[in-house]
């Protein structure tokens, strides 16, 4: 079977302007989140906000199956038409994973048709998401809760609608609880958003959160070969008897 083909986006701003992210991911959150998908064997590619078209070119999605998202600071620079395009994608079935604060990107606040906003507190406090749906393959390998010892809080209410599934539910060291693994199918294409990942923290280096990348990456992957929907007027299967239609008693 050949390997999934994901596309890891990220804004990469924080890095090159704070050097307390930068201590953190070097490279850029990206590079960290493609070496982990390499690992499990995923074909990767990055693309970030100042390349050309946001480096998401027709030609770049053609060869994309599932497109990872990470952005914060520069949500509003992300071109609409860029944004129509992944939308569009998505819809025909390219699996999309928001990633932290991507709850507020242009392309998700679309895909959920709400405001996708949340309580936050940034104060290095300890997280623990529950496995909530152990049968789910995005928990697959996964404990029955994974331990983050410092994160950036995010508390309901999430306004987003109800996930199709939710896969895990954050308890914070202050006391919020969050949906922090949340499946949607839009379309003919998965989305998940995942919460861990703010940027002063080493959460893409943590094994189980790498786990969770993967795992998300492999349910997002469109189905080879799935029925293609048709729509609109339609000539009947069976012969109808009309006969009957509108009778008068
Ligand atoms: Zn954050």
């Amino acid at each position: 079977m050949p390997s999934t083909r994901v596309t890891i986006w990220n804004e990469f701003v924080h890095e090159r302007e704070n050097p307390d992210v930068a201590e953190v991911y070097p490279d850029g959150i990206h590079t960290t989140i493609a070496s982990a998908l390499d690992q499990h064997g995923f074909e990767t590619r990055t693309a970030t906000l100042d390349d050309p078209e946001h480096g998401l070119t027709e030609d770049v999605l053609d060869e994309t199956d599932v497109l990872t998202w990470w952005g914060h600071a520069a949500h509003d620079a992300v071109e609409d038409r860029i944004v129509e395009r992944v939308h569009e994608r998505v819809l025909d079935g390219m699996g999309l994973i928001v990633l932290h604060s991507g709850h507020y990107s242009k392309v998700f606040q679309r895909l959920m048709g709400t405001s996708c906003s949340l309580k936050w507190r940034e104060a290095a406090e300890r997280e623990r998401l529950w496995v909530v749906e152990p049968s789910h393959p995005i928990a697959s390998g996964i404990d029955e809760c994974i331990e983050l010892p410092e994160a950036e809080m995010y508390g309901e209410r999430f306004d987003v609608p109800r996930p199709d599934t939710l896969v895990f539910t954050s308890w914070f060291e202050g006391g919020e609880v969050f949906r922090s693994g949340c499946c949607y199918h839009r379309g003919s294409g998965k989305v998940f958003y995942f919460r861990p990942g703010h940027e002063t923290y080493p959460i893409y280096h943590d094994g189980a959160i790498r786990q969770v990348l993967a795992n998300a990456c492999d349910w997002a992957t469109p189905v080879d070969e799935s029925p293609e929907p048709s729509y609109g007027n339609t000539d009947p299967r069976e012969e109808i008897d009309t006969n009957d239609e509108r009778t008068v008693h």
